[in-house]
């Protein structure tokens, strides 16, 4: 059995909660190594858009690696002390991102603020577009992933489509939030314990809607000399020994002192976690009077299917369309389930197709 824990970067192992030992959700359908979103030599561009409405598909060049990842401080240090083989061209392209200096601070290494933008825009354009943006640690020629067991609390959580749909993207939403809750109480904690005159100056994290852009961020290049000298003071040319350091205060940490780090938002954010989980792994029941979801999108494909989209324009349910337009005068909240039944029955449509039109949230109780 694969546990929650499992899935993340392996010091996390030794102090989080019970709760992190629980059985990983699968997402069977966000088929990463095919992955679902592209056309692939696997499947053709039929089939991949046959699973969503999203207004285009992926590119191999990059899959859902059109994003730029900000790494925390001790999850860095883990990359650059790991020594296994596999993961050596990770390590290549960490060092270069710091001699690159665009996002290296103490804290983390993180994206220049344009990408930033660029991100929290969330426009279905540079989303899943490589020519936009791209993950610096992104191996074109595998679409793989280079620094893989040391990624963050973005890439450890996110899949395109959700078994347990909208269930499915409110758990793995809380187990980022958490995740990055503690990405940033642990790094200011480690850094605390290496270099406390870089903790003090830490500026506060800003989020996408007030960030300033200073006239040398804006063009994309490193922060001056100077910049860069003001945050790193004398630990300046030694930014890997640092990320290193941190990472052995934070591997040395136990459940205890764990639970002193992240405080009262370790709770809050454990208890949010749990609740999902606990949605996704106990399904709902096929209530008694259902409806179509107003926001519903429904495209009709060559073949006379219907592909139906709730929760989120990238996961579709097909079907075929004539069972659709069953579904459709059928199911409009003015009776029962029951009443509905043999209609359905005619149309092949299963209660299994009903559950899972409402885990996707094409269908709701009325
Ligand atoms: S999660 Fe990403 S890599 Fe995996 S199938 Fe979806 S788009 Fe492809
Ligand atoms: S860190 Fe890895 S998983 Fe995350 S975006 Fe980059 S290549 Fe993809």
């Amino acid at each position: 059995m694969a546990r929650i824990v499992d899935s993340l970067p392996s010091l996390y192992s030794q102090f989080l909660p019970d709760i992190f030992s629980a059985e990983q959700v699968n997402e069977s359908k966000a088929t990463c190594d095919d992955c679902a979103m592209c056309e692939t030599s696997k499947h053709s561009e039929a089939e991949a858009r046959r699973h969503t409405n999203f207004p285009m598909l992926f590119s191999t060049g990059g899959k859902c690696c059109t994003f730029f990842p900000s790494m925390p401080n001790y999850l860095v240090g883990g990359l650059l002390a790991d020594t296994t083989p596999e993961l050596a061209e990770g390590r290549r392209r960490m060092l270069e991102r710091i001699h690159g200096r665009t996002g290296v601070t103490p804290s983390a290494i993180g994206s220049s603020a344009v990408h930033k933008l660029l991100y929290e825009k969330k426009d279905p354009f540079v989303f899943g577009n490589p020519d936009a943006v791209l993950c610096p640690y992104y191996a074109k020629d595998t679409g793989l992933c280079t620094i893989w067991r040391f990624r963050g609390a973005t890439c450890s959580t996110y899949f395109c489509k959700h078994d347990a749909g909208k269930d499915g993207v409110q758990y793995w939403r809380a187990l980022k939030d958490f995740l990055g809750m503690i990405e940033w109480e642990l790094s200011v904690y480690a850094l605390w314990k290496v270099a406390p005159a870089l903790a003090r100056a830490l500026p506060t994290p800003q989020s996408a809607e007030h960030l300033s852009v200073s006239s040398t961020q804006i063009t994309g290049r490193p922060p001056s000399d100077g910049e860069y000298a003001a945050l790193w003071s004398d630990w300046e040319g030694r930014e890997a020994e640092l990320y290193k350091a941190c990472h052995a205060v934070v591997s040395a940490l136990t459940p205890e002192e764990f639970k002193r780090v992240v405080g009262g938002d370790g709770l809050a954010f454990t208890s949010v976690v749990e609740h999902a989980y606990q949605k996704v792994v106990n399904p709902p029941k096929l209530p008694e009077v259902l409806t179509f979801n107003p926001e519903v999108v429904v495209k009709f494909r060559p073949g006379g299917e219907a592909v139906l989209s709730g929760y989120s324009m990238l996961d579709g349910v097909p079907m075929p369309a004539k069972a659709f337009w069953v579904l459709r005068a059928e199911l409009s909240g003015l009776k029962p389930l029951e009443a509905a039944r043999p209609r359905l029955k005619e149309a092949d449509i299963s209660d299994e197709l009903l559950l899972n039109l409402v885990r996707m949230d094409v269908l709701r109780a009325a």
